[in-house]
């Protein structure tokens, strides 16, 4: 009886006779759904439809007020503005009259599960271990193609092209990840990205609700991070609100020209986004680095467009509610709209108060890279609510400190320490993100010849793992995959050693991996389970001198303990005079993590050419 009724039931609504006559077909409804209860009562939503513009639309709920219905030049589209300050959970219909033609959009507002503040965001006592999904592992073959998708192959060969990692690759190595140390996981956009090509980096977006389903789709997302939580682990969701991809519907069928910059016409950026802030910049200058487009498929959203603007920000609020991410990436964030992204933090934060954001500020320097820090001085009366900026200029200066030689007035770990004596640029130098690398730049090691030596691998790391900031490994650091930029970016996104079956090496095994590669697995992960937890370096002050005899010395401390980094940066023995730093070492004695000896600090410290302690009191 039930399988007749439900053929009947399918038949009237294969032939549109579910509901009324001639009801209009509605490709979109954003959000798919929402909460009751939320800090902000407002809620846009758009829907999306064959010609439902002239609609009279009414709501069949008794506690939700109906208070804008915006039409836009493209008739497929209505927004909706529904106040839900008295609304309990509930579902109810969304009914559009167009003469004797009625349409029912069911939408449902659920109970929350959580409370906002209980979504803890990640800090400097966090490690993020940054991850290409489609580059990691590939955990189901089924979903390498999925048929009506514009990008429908499979090619490990081609740099640019799909390899077929998926979350479920990701979620079957979550073991080697949290074994390794980290404590979080940053993932490249995973959002619908169906462009003809290069959609396996995921930067051009064509559903800010749809996780690609090449990765796995929305439920594979929402079960990685219930099971990244259960073994300790964050999750850092990528996201991207200066451009889509030039496949959205939002574009090629787009509510008004004014959703996109230069009236949705393609106009390049200049990439050059200091002009934001330069005092002296021109108005062409600052009007091509913003309103630019990335590249022609990646058209740039016009955020200053209100109902562009609530779209993007409501996207954000649904995934950290459906699925509880720690924190968001923001992509390009210097290229958006400078208000608006403001407005994004501070709507964020207001709801879920101990999140944390990371946006990409790709600029050259410290003065630069601070502006867009929340509190900035330099930005004021201007405030950027963005809790962590990049820190792409220390990323610079480590790659350079550590391949020369340390002077006691330039040169090699000299850069170090005189840019961090210029962190008073920065409103809060804890929620600086440092990093050696990531998917956009050369890896540490460009050669492979280059990752025999391990001294300098070793200093690197345990400068990032010590020093101020929130640090970010890129996967494959830990087994010395090596890329340099000029051979393609698809070549810094190479696919993880074992990832697939029938790889010839599985560097996931200690077996798979080189000794080369278990020197420094294991040096990373000594360090990283060291610091997973450690107050000291998590939430401790910064105490540092300058270079003396070719090292530097930095104390870390949080209330009566306190860690002690020497750094030999000269390829020459030491005999360090420990006199100058009597106020950091409270014992003659201490032990250094690395090696587990008991190091003598009397007079003089003797040091081995680039050797590096690091010593607990
Ligand atoms: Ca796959």
């Amino acid at each position: 009886m039930k399988q007749t009724l439900f053929i009947i039931m399918s038949l009237l609504s294969f032939f549109g006779l579910g509901n009324a006559a001639h009801a209009a077909t509605i490709r979109k409804v954003a959000p798919t759904y929402w909460w009751a209860g939320m800090k902000n009562p407002e809620l846009q939503i758009l829907l999306y439809g064959d010609n439902i513009a002239s609609s009279d639309v009414t709501l069949s709920s008794k506690d939700i007020t109906l208070k804008e219905v915006v039409r836009q030049d493209n008739p497929n589209y209505l927004f909706l503005y529904v106040d839900l300050s008295e609304a309990a959970p509930q579902q109810f219909n969304i009914v559009l009259k167009q003469g004797k033609k009625t349409t029912t959009v069911p939408y449902e507002l659920k109970q929350r599960t959580r409370k906002g503040c209980e979504i803890k965001g990640f800090d400097a006592s966090d490690v993020l271990y940054l991850i290409m999904p489609d580059r990691f592992a590939n955990g189901d073959t089924k979903n390498d193609v999925v048929p009506g998708m514009l990008e429908n192959k499979v090619d490990r060969n081609e740099q640019y092209g799909r390899h077929g990692g998926d979350l479920k690759g990701i979620a079957d190595h979550l073991d080697y990840i949290s074994d390794l140390g980290v404590t979080a996981i940053w993932l490249n956009p995973t959002q619908e990205n169906d462009m003809p090509e290069g959609s396996y980096h995921g930067y051009a977006i064509t559903d800010y609700y749809q996780i690609d389903r090449r990765l796995g789709g929305n439920e594979d997302f929402k079960s990685l991070v219930d099971q990244a939580h259960a073994k300790g682990l964050k999750v850092v969701m990528d996201m991207i609100f200066n451009h889509c991809g030039s496949e959205n519907y939002l574009f090629k069928d787009k509510p008004s020209k004014d959703w996109f910059n230069f009236k949705s016409k393609y106009v390049q950026t200049s990439y050059k986004t200091a002009s934001v802030m330069d005092i002296h910049a021109s108005e062409y200058e600052k009007k091509i680095a913003t309103d630019g487009w990335f590249t022609e498929a990646m058209p740039d959203i016009n955020q200053r467009n209100r109902h562009a603007a609530r779209y993007l920000i409501q996207s954000s609020i649904w995934w950290i509610e459906y699925a509880g991410i720690n924190g968001i990436r923001q992509d390009t964030h210097p290229y958006a709209d400078f208000d608006f992204m403001s407005q994004w933090c501070k709507e964020v934060m207001d709801e879920y108060p101990n999140f944390n954001i990371v946006g990409e500020t790709w600029l050259n320097s410290n003065v630069l890279v601070s502006f867009w820090q929340k509190d900035s001085k330099l930005a004021a009366p201007r405030n950027s609510n963005l809790p962590t900026v990049m820190d792409f200029p220390l990323q610079g200066l480590m790659n350079r400190a550590i391949v020369e030689e340390t002077t006691d007035w330039n040169d090699g770990l000299y850069l170090l320490y005189d840019y961090m004596t210029q962190d008073f640029v920065y409103a809060n130098p804890m929620n600086l993100l440092t990093f050696l690398d990531n998917h956009d730049t050369s890896r540490f090691y460009q050669k492979e010849e280059q990752t025999k030596n391990l001294t300098r691998f070793k200093q690197a790391i345990t400068f990032l793992l010590t020093t101020r900031g929130i640090p970010q490994i890129y996967y494959g650091t830990e087994i010395l995959m090596a890329a340099d930029k000029a051979d393609g970016d698809g070549t810094l996104r190479r696919d993880f050693p074992g990832g697939w079956e029938g790889d010839k090496t599985d560097c996931f095994t200690r077996n798979g991996r080189t000794d080369l590669q278990n020197e420094a697995f294991d040096y990373i992960k000594k360090l990283l389970q060291w610091r997973k937890g450690n107050d000291v370096i998590g939430k401790g002050s910064l105490k540092h001198f300058s270079i003396s005899n070719g090292t530097y010395v930095y104390e870390r401390r949080y209330q009566d303990r306190s860690v002690v980094v020497i750094m030999n940066g000269t390829d020459s023995e030491q005999n360090l005079p420990l006199a100058p730093y009597k106020e950091i070492l409270p014992k003659a004695t201490a032990t250094d993590i690395l090696t587990g000896n008991t190091i003598t600090l009397t007079d003089n410290l003797p040091l081995k050419e680039r050797e590096t302690l690091v010593l607990t009191f």
